[in-house]
């Protein structure tokens, strides 16, 4: 490994604050910049490290910043459902030297007691919520909620947790919670029951922060409607955790303990 490694992680998630912060920690011949996408007001940065906010103007534009910061290792810890972002991350390295693979963090296992409802998109994920109840908790984030304001779908409730305020439209009936994980069973299945939620609808993004809706909803039986991921980019190599990454850029897994 090179004596002073520039690393580039997209961020946006709790995975890339802990690479950095860690990286930050236990690797001082390594120079950390986190990429931030700049949507949300007040963005949980990581505590070391670079920042830098805003997209980069598309592959082209990245694969120059890339150039001109020469990054030797771009990490993309995104959120498994920014694709775009990734799929950018893939073209502009294409051509160059730098080097690039995925902080993923795995999905939802599946439990056999859970009554689990694949869909493909947030459209499918609508479509398949009259047949299954009336009264929807719906945590797939604030972005796309279009696809739930349809006339179809006027005779459903919905309570919508969202970070940040969602923009409209939203479904005609709607109960907005401003809230930012992590979630607690006790508390997901208190606000199941205080609005009589019989129908969950979550992407699959998977970690420990907001996975505590999916066991109270096993254990009040409620079906759960799961968005699924969409396609990583092909040939990246990706790793499942903070602990893996590093073990990659050639640091001692163990330095991913010495951060909170
Ligand atoms: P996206 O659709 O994949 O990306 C849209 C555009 O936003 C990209 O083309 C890029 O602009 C810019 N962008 C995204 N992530 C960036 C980053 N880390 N640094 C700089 N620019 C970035 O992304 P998204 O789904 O809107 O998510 C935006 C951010 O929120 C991501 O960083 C992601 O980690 C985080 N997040 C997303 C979700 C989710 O469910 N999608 C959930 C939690 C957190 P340019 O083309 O101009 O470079």
């Amino acid at each position: 490994m090179p004596d002073d490694l520039r690393v580039l992680i997209l961020g946006g998630t709790a995975e890339a604050r802990h690479l950095a912060d860690a990286l930050a920690a236990e690797a001082p011949h390594v120079r950390v910049t986190t990429s931030l996408a700049g949507r949300v007001t007040n963005p949980g940065t990581p505590a070391a490290g670079d920042v830098r906010v805003g997209g980069f103007g598309g592959p082209d534009a990245l694969a120059a910043w890339l150039r001109a910061h020469r990054i030797d290792v771009l990490v993309d810890a995104t959120h498994p459902f920014a694709a775009t972002i990734s799929t950018h991350a893939a073209r502009a390295v294409a051509a160059s030297a730098t080097d690039l693979f995925a902080l993923r963090r795995p999905g939802w296992p599946a439990h056999p007691q859970d009554r689990r409802h694949p869909a493909r998109s947030l459209a499918d994920a609508a479509a398949r919520l009259p047949a299954l109840g009336t009264r929807v908790f719906l945590t797939t984030g604030r972005q796309g909620l279009a696809a739930f304001a349809g006339p179809e779908l006027d005779g459903l409730h919905f309570v919508v947790r969202t970070v940040e305020p969602p923009e409209p439209p939203l479904p005609r009936s709607t109960h907005i919670l401003l809230d930012r994980g992590p979630y607690t069973v006790e508390g997901e299945r208190a606000l199941l029951l205080e609005h009589r939620v019989d129908v969950l609808v979550t992407k699959d993004s998977g970690g420990s922060a907001t996975a505590a809706k999916l066991t109270a909803a096993r254990e009040l039986g409620l079906p759960v409607v799961m968005v699924e991921r969409p396609p990583a980019p092909e040939g990246v190599p990706h790793v499942p955790d903070v602990r893996t990454a590093l073990a990659r850029l050639g640091l001692s897994p163990d330095a991913a303990d010495t951060c909170p």
